[in-house]
């Protein structure tokens, strides 16, 4: 009986031990489930700044516009509404005095772009123009406007600016390239913007800005949406008084609606670590030692982690045979019809050949994998190559649920014009769940693509604007929000969360502080995972010792029983 009862003591001992930390770590749900849609509305306070010598009817304009809200997500899980509050004001005298000095100090003359030669012969006007360089004049102004709002004692989550005729002068904005590619180190690039956003909550528009054409032949929507004309993006100077205001108010709503609010078409999802996989489809040996000096793996996880730094990536390099297990690309391929050189490959057959070739589902069950493998096929064509949607829509690269594919080197040779390691970083940026900043919805206003982002498709602030700063304040936040909503859901699928939690995230979410939402319940989601550890381990051991326990008894009282007969 002694042996028993210190098996016992042992038992109870180790179960009292294990338990401890199990019923520490359980956070549990007081509810079985919730199904019921979350309502989230999202308050930003806005300002709108105007550099303006009194030649805009400035009452009129900031009594129009004071609250404005969108429906921006929709999902099983929450519908997030957006409400803004703006605030107009009107720069005082001493800014727009040291507004004018400073151009006056860093303006430079290139002499008038093409596209200002044009936009004379078009209206019959004569422009005096000047440049001025983007990354420059955009910390100054950040500097220059965050006084003015200080002075006024704002507390803004955003900030337009807009810079009228304030010293006579057209003014246009350069950068320096910074890929290889088209254009080399420390080369000028003149960009014709008159827009700009960069990774300050901060966007300006300078309205004297003649605008370049813009989407460009080799963007994949071009021909789509309102495109950067004369017409529907005239300069200050072919626009009178009232058309000035209707102008200035649609591009505050835009602005609001493409780059904060901002649509998102997947469904919300969440990994700690994501497996890059990439695939060099090899057609030719040239082709692939071309594509491998352009590949710099450390750049495209530094993109990716500039859009997205809650998880952890992983890049792995294959080079391939097609002869063997892709015989199906090779069929699609190889059945391509040539246009001037360049073979045209059938997006759609590829989509159809890669998924059946990833046999994935892609996406994690109930929006959240510890893991998650996303493959990237580089197609090492021996002909150029690009891709083309029904024959009608020319690109370089496209995204899908369960995988990437690059044609290399893209439609009018994308991956030269912004890098290889850009175009990947940008599908990679779709998975993720980033829109393009010119889209909402299926509306496309070209205007607004000029902000500083890795899902951006201007060339020119891509080239101008180094990589560390290549992804916009809003961009870094949409992803955060993603998140968390992914993991809500999962937690809620798993009745993880508690009520104070699972209020404290939406809270968090309400005040448009995602990261932070994202933070907590992620804290959450890495706990469980823990107590699931724990949870295996710890019921692991108390059984096995149980088992143990009753067998060495039943073993002793046998022997017992032997001994006593
Ligand atoms: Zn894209």
């Amino acid at each position: 009986m002694c042996v028993i009862k210190t098996y016992l003591l042992i038992l109870i001992t180790i179960i009292a031990v294990n338990l401890v930390p199990i019923n520490a770590s359980i956070p549990l749900s007081s509810r079985s489930s919730i199904h019921n849609l979350l309502e989230i509305n999202i308050t930003y306070n806005v300002a709108v700044v105007l550099f303006d010598k009194d030649s805009i009817d400035y009452n009129s304009l900031s009594k129009t516009l004071t609250n404005y809200t969108v429906t921006s997500i929709n999902y099983t899980i929450a519908r997030i509404s957006y409400s803004f509050n703006i605030t107009w004001v009107k720069a005082p005298k001493w800014a727009i005095d040291d507004l004018v000095e400073w151009f006056g100090e860093n303006y430079r003359d290139f002499g008038k772009p093409e596209w200002v030669r044009e936009y004379e012969g078009y209206t019959g006007l004569k422009l005096d123009v000047l440049w001025i360089e983007l990354k420059k004049f955009y910390n100054y102004l950040t500097t220059l406007v965050g006084k003015i709002t200080s002075y006024n004692k704002l507390y803004v989550d955003d900030t337009i600016v807009f810079i009228t005729d304030i010293d006579g002068y057209s003014r246009q904005y350069y950068t320096y390239s910074i890929e290889h590619g088209v254009w080399s180190n420390n080369t000028l690039y003149l960009t014709g913007i008159k827009g700009f956003g960069g990774i300050k909550p901060l966007v300006f528009y300078d309205l004297t800005v003649v605008p370049r054409k813009h989407p460009k032949p080799w963007q994949p929507f071009y021909g789509y949406g309102r495109s950067v004309d004369y017409i529907n993006e005239p300069p200050l100077w072919s626009l009178d008084n009232s058309s000035i205001r209707e102008y200035i108010l649609g591009l505050v709503a835009d602005h609001l609606k493409y780059h904060v609010v901002r649509d998102v078409h997947i469904k919300p999802w969440y990994t700690d670590e994501m497996i890059i996989e990439l695939y060099i489809l090899c057609f030719s040996n040239e082709s692939v030692s071309d594509i491998v000096s352009r590949l710099d793996v450390g750049r495209v996880v530094d993109l990716v982690e500039s859009v997205d730094p809650w998880i952890e990536y992983r890049i792995v390099v294959n080079i391939v045979d097609v002869s063997i297990g892709y015989e199906s690309v090779l069929r699609v391929v190889e059945g391509s019809r040539e246009v001037s050189g360049w073979i045209e490959l059938d997006a759609n057959k590829l989509l159809n050949v890669f998924d059946k070739l990833c046999g994935r589902e892609g996406g994690c069950i109930g929006g959240y994998c510890r893991e998650y493998r996303y493959p990237v096929y580089i197609l090492a064509t021996d002909k150029p190559s690009y891709m083309s949607w029904e024959g009608r829509l020319n690109f370089t690269a496209y995204s899908s649920r369960s995988h990437v594919t690059v044609s290399y080197p893209g439609y009018m040779y994308r991956v030269y014009r912004s890098g290889l390691n850009k175009v990947i970083a940008h599908e990679i940026g779709h998975k993720l769940g980033l829109g393009h900043p010119f889209q909402f919805n299926n509306s496309i206003r070209w205007v607004m693509d000029w902000i500083a982002s890795i899902m951006c498709y201007d060339d020119s602030v891509l080239a101008g604007v180094p990589y560390t700063d290549t992804v916009s304040y809003y961009d870094r936040e949409k992803t955060a929000l993603i998140h968390t909503l992914a993991l809500l859901n999962y937690t809620l699928s798993k009745n993880l969360v508690s009520d104070r939690v699972f209020n404290n995230v939406v809270e968090l979410i309400s005040r448009a502080l995602f990261s932070k939402a994202f933070e907590l319940i992620h804290s959450y989601v890495r706990g469980f995972r823990e107590y699931l550890v724990d949870y295996i381990l710890l019921s692991i051991i108390p059984i096995t010792a149980i088992v143990l326990l009753l067998f060495t008894v039943k073993v002793s009282l046998g022997i017992r029983k032997k001994q006593s007969t």
